[in-house]
């Protein structure tokens, strides 16, 4: 076998993700040297580190291109990190200064009479998390950080059992694996620690969960897929930080999630709906939920005469305090989304990316001044992240997600005397299940093989205020290269059209948000054969996590393809 040549780049810190969580370690840990090295100058005394190399990738086309999030954000994070964050013209949409909670029925509205305490967003932020990262980006070039847009990490490098850096994708292969006159290697990116912050189910995270056992002894994470558009509506409509959260319609109490809108600058506003990928229905399609709730009258007044003006997708790792792996190992560590880093009874995990990036880069700091890289050194990180505010707060909902598994109401007395008394009531651990074990069979969950369009509660969309998924992805800005393998690895075709057909009716078509799945019928020979759209894929990961066999496998497509967000 001839193995190929490839150019080989030697970094000290190399983070793997350009997500709010890398920004926020890489910025931290710049700053850190630099004042260590003032300290060394000015006190004749110490080893100063000098010209350590940090390098960010991203897979998106540029930095912000693929982050998306509510967003609320408690600014205690971003106030540690940037004191002067407004003066340097940090990206805000609002101070938050009115909000409600409201219970929604198919028709009506029943506002609560008060904010429930871990809901009360009072002096937050409302923001567009693609323009936070944006801006921090470019804080980070000013550092002298080396940021690297339209690259994918593929593959987690190791030497002698120790990870090593990662290895980008290849460009230029065909959609038969061929090599195309563009082609290009990838190339080997070396690091003495590498920092994994590649989001919600990261790929490369996935991959050192299990090789390094990380898991051992935690509950497996569960998700929520959020499906979000910006809109820009008539004047006065929406105040700039005015926040409405909302339960109930379109979910059943069976379902884990809820609404919500979000208040911005320039009469925009941010419209999303969260659903619990522990959901039951198989006939359930969060963005068909999402189009339901727009045309609740709440929202539909909102919107009512504006535009919308982008569409996306992600899911958010919301199995809480247990079900945070272990997250150091030899040469490297993990931060943010990819650690399940979420508080969920505060629907907030910008934060706490933030922190657990800081935290993380103190660690570093330490291991470069001590040039020990190993598992024993880095493992200071996940203590200071458990002792930490933000390890504090998850602490303190540690078994939220788990009290919806009994439905909505339930979960609302249970929780609510969890958070008064800091979740002193149920102490250990509630166990919970991976998200595809909780997808009934058609026939077990409707009583029949064939339920109705009114069983199944699907819409029509008319265009105006609901969009079907592929008029949505225009407005995502997702392109793909073409001409390249698909992304979506699907070990056994044969079990799409038997036994998943048999039983879950193919839910792919349903939970992927962007259209991704589509089963076609050969008109000449009558077979049934998977067409996938990858060209679609916003990157959510709902397949990675929901499908009933586990057999998707999302792999990074060529570096710079996905969705191009600006206001997400
Ligand atoms: Fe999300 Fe998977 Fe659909 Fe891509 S293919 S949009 S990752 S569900």
């Amino acid at each position: 076998m001839v193995v190929e040549e490839r150019e080989v780049m030697e970094v000290d810190v190399l983070f793997v993700g350009g997500g709010v969580a890398s920004l926020s370690s890489a910025l931290h840990l710049s700053r850190l040297i630099k004042e260590h090295n003032k300290k060394v100058e000015q006190e004749g005394k110490g080893e100063s580190l000098d010209e350590v190399m940090i390098a960010i990738l991203e897979k998106g086309a540029y930095v912000g291109a693929h982050s998306i999030s509510g967003a609320v954000i408690d600014p205690v994070s971003l106030r540690e990190l940037i004191p002067d964050y407004q003066e340097r013209g940090a990206p805000i949409e609002g101070e938050v200064k009115g909000e409600e909670v409201c219970f929604l029925t198919e028709t009506g509205k029943i506002k609560a009479p008060f904010i429930p305490p871990p809901l009360n967003n009072h002096g937050n932020y409302v923001i567009s998390l693609s323009k936070l990262v944006e801006w921090m980006g470019e804080l980070a070039e000013e550092m002298g950080i080396d940021i690297f847009p339209g690259f994918s990490a593929t593959e987690v490098l190791y030497e002698d059992g120790k990870v090593v850096g990662v290895r980008t994708g290849d460009k230029g292969i065909g959609p038969d694996g061929e090599k195309k006159a563009n082609y290009e290697p990838g190339i080997d990116l070396k690091a003495k620690i590498t920092v994994f912050g590649d989001g919600s189910r990261g790929n490369l995270t996935k991959e050192l969960i299990k090789r390094f056992n990380l898991d051992s002894g935690r509950n497996p994470q569960n998700y929520v897929v959020g499906v979000k558009e910006v809109w820009e509506v008539p004047e006065g409509r929406i105040e700039p930080g005015y926040v409405i959260h909302t339960m109930g319609y379109p979910h059943k109490s069976e379902t884990y999630g809820g609404g919500f809108i979000y208040g911005m600058k320039d009469n925009h506003v941010s419209v999303g709906l969260l659903t619990g990928l522990d959901y039951k229905d198989p006939y359930i399609d969060p963005h068909m939920e999402f189009q339901k709730f727009k045309s609740h009258p709440l929202v539909a007044e909102l919107l009512k005469d504006g535009k919308i003006v982008q569409y996306g997708a992600k899911t958010v790792p919301v199995g809480g305090y247990f079900a945070i792996p272990k997250l150091s190992f030899d040469g490297g560590v993990i931060i943010g989304d990819a650690g399940g880093l979420f508080i969920s009874q505060k629907i907030k995990g910008v934060h706490v990316a933030m922190k657990s990036g800081m935290l993380a880069a103190e660690t570093i700091f330490n291991a470069l001044i001590k040039s020990d890289f190993s598992e024993n050194m880095l493992s200071s990180y996940d203590r200071s992240l458990l002792e930490s505010s933000v390890g504090e707060e998850l602490y303190k909902s540690r078994n939220f997600h788990q009290t919806f598994k009994k439905g909505l109401w339930s979960a609302l007395i249970r929780s609510g005397i969890q958070y008064v008394l800091g979740g002193k009531i149920i102490k250990s651990r509630l166990e919970s299940e991976p998200d595809y074990i909780s997808l009934k069979k058609v026939k077990d969950y409707y009583g029949t093989d064939n339920p109705t369009d009114e069983q199944k509660r699907v819409i029509k969309f008319d265009g105006k205020f609901t969009f079907d998924k592929e008029t949505d992805v225009y407005y995502s800005g997702t392109t793909h290269e073409e001409q390249q393998p698909p992304h979506l690895k699907i070990a056994d075709l044969n079990i799409c059209f038997t036994k998943c057909k048999e039983e879950y009716q193919n839910p792919c078509q349903r939970f992927c948000p962007a259209n991704v799945y589509e089963i076609e019928v050969d008109e000449d020979t009558g077979e049934e054969r998977m067409k996938l759209n990858f060209s679609n894929c916003l990157h959510c990961k709902t397949c990675d996590i929901k499908d009933p066999y586990e057999q998707i496998n999302w792999v990074p497509p060529e570096g710079g393809g996905g969705p191009k967000y600006t206001r997400m």
